[in-house]
Formats: structure tokens, sequence, C-alpha cells
């Protein structure tokens, strides 16, 4: 009967213990993004599991809710979100039946990636919300800028120390050595995009404006007539016209997309289609953070002539 006791107490005290330092278990992170996690687990290391909502591979205005996806965030001890509405169409009914108050928006476990970055696109007057503009508080695919990644991983490291002061000492040195990378790679990328300062692209979304912005792309036209709203035949032939006008060689398009209607516009004007992912996993290449820009980057500088 003792022992007994004794393993429904151990029991209690599992259920009941307040921190991971304490239960020595990892924090468990839920993201809206993959890039979230694989920022979290880079700066997280070994104390961390993350794991995102969204795939790489899907286009995160647009995630299908799961119920696996409620029970994840019911044990999460930190959510990150990318916020900016970009979750408005399947999160809250999720955070509603998840019933985890720490990662509500008044939560402690909860980190608003978008803090701190540089947001681009801001309304200029009252938000309407005109019809498909999936983009109402500003350009939410801020992640694409990789000095807002940065931005973001310290964040992140922040948050975990509040969360876990006795991992501290580990998240900032994790931090120290990503942001040590993440220069060392910015050198490379920023020489493969050297010769082809200016370059003018059309996008299929207006995913890539912070991208753009970084690394000295002009982009002159999106496919879609309004972010979210698929395109028009009507917009398709402007799209054509401005682009023949303004000679742009490259149509870059998100791997979520159909490339149906980008190969029509580059049929009709010479121009190269380049189909790359926004996110961490979107093609398997792009297995974290700075190995997606060296994918994107890539991509990219190839299709403007560069090697
Ligand atoms: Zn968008």
């Amino acid at each position: 009967m003792k022992k007994n006791l004794g393993l429904a107490a151990a029991v209690c005290l599992a259920l009941a213990a307040p921190s991971p330092a304490h239960a020595a278990r990892k924090l468990r992170i839920v993201t809206t993004l993959s890039d979230f996690a694989s920022l979290a687990e880079t700066v997280g290391g070994d104390r961390v599991e993350a794991t995102s909502l969204a795939k790489g591979y899907q286009d995160p205005h647009f995630v299908e809710p799961k119920p696996s996806f409620i029970l994840k965030l019911h044990d999460a001890d930190l959510l990150i979100v990318a916020g900016l509405e970009l979750e408005i169409g399947y999160l809250p009914p999720l955070l509603d039946q998840a019933r985890n108050n720490a990662i509500r928006p008044t939560g402690k476990g909860y980190l608003d990636a978008s803090a701190g970055c540089e947001i681009l696109d801001k309304p200029a007057g009252p938000v309407s919300r005109a019809m498909g503009d999936v983009h109402p508080y500003g350009n939410p695919h801020y992640w694409l800028d990789p000095e807002n990644g940065r931005i973001i991983a310290r964040a992140v490291a922040a948050k975990l120390s509040a969360l876990d002061p006795d991992g501290k000492a580990v998240y900032e040195k994790n931090l120290a050595a990503f942001e040590a990378r993440l220069t060392e790679a910015e050198a490379r990328w920023s020489k493969a995009f050297a010769p082809f300062r200016g370059a003018k692209i059309v996008t299929y979304h207006s995913s890539w404006p912070n991208f753009a912005k970084y690394f000295g792309l002009d982009v002159v036209g999106f496919l879609e007539p309004k972010p979210g709203i698929p395109p028009t035949p009507q917009h398709k032939l402007e799209i054509i016209n401005l682009m023949l006008e303004k000679k742009v060689p490259v149509v870059l398009m998100e791997v979520y997309f159909d490339r149906k209607d980008p190969d029509f516009v580059a049929s009709k004007t010479g121009a190269k289609v380049v189909m790359i992912p926004p996110s961490v996993g979107g093609v398997p290449e792009a297995k974290d953070y700075i190995s997606l820009f060296d994918v994107d980057v890539g991509a990219i500088v190839r299709a403007l002539g560069g090697s």
C-alpha cells in the first residue's frame, strides 16, 4: 500500500510541477509559421521542442484547422504568432478550444513576432478591410527580411529566458551563434545579388516586399489584383502589358500556388517563372531559417542570369 501511495504522490507532484526547469521537461513551443519554429529551435536548442501549425508548403493565410492543433495548443508553454491578422482565419477558434490562458494574447506564453520588426505596407488611413485584402494592418510576410529574422530571434531568446530563467545562458549563447551565422550568410547573399540590384520582378502574392527591399529588387506588380484575390483575365492582361513595357524578366511565385497563371504570363512576355518557398520546409532544402534564404536567393539570382 505504501508503495502505491508513493507512486500516486509522485504522479501528483509531476502533474503539479510548475516550471519546466523543475520538471526537467522541455519547454513546449507552438508556432503558426515554420520559420518561427526554426528560430525557436535554433535559440532554444535541447531545452525546447517546437512545432508549427502551418507547414512551409502551405499558404500561411489559409491554414486548415485540425483537432490535433487544439491538443498542441493546450499543452504549449509558448505560442509564437506572426500577428497583423495573418492567423485571423484559423487561430482564434483554436485558442478558444485549447483552454490554455498562458498562450492567449494577454498570457506570459504569447509572443507576437511582429513586435519590433520592420513592417511594410502599413495602412495610411483607417482600415476598411476592403474585399480580399488579407493584409489590412501591414504586410505580414515580414520574416522574409533577414534583419527581421534577427529581431525575432532576439525576441524569442528574451521570451525563453523569461519563461525558463535557468536556461538564460544557453539561450544567449545560441542566439549569439545564430547571429554570427546570419551575419556571415548576409554577406554571401548580398554578394550574390550585387549585380542585380534594382532588377524588376512581378510576384504572385505580395509575400516579398521585405525581401525585395532588403535585397534591392523592384517589385513592379502582382498577379493577384489584391492580396488574397486570384488573378482575373483583365488583371493578367494588365500585368502582361506592364511586364512588356518595363521588361520584367522574372515572375516570382510561392510554392503553394498553381503555376498556370504565372506560366501563361511568362509565355506572353518571355519572363522566367521562379517558384520558391516563402517559409522553412517549403522545399526539403529549406530546412532552417538560413537555408531558406540560400534556396530563395540562389533561385532568383540564377533566373536573373547569375550563378
Ligand atoms: Zn499575404
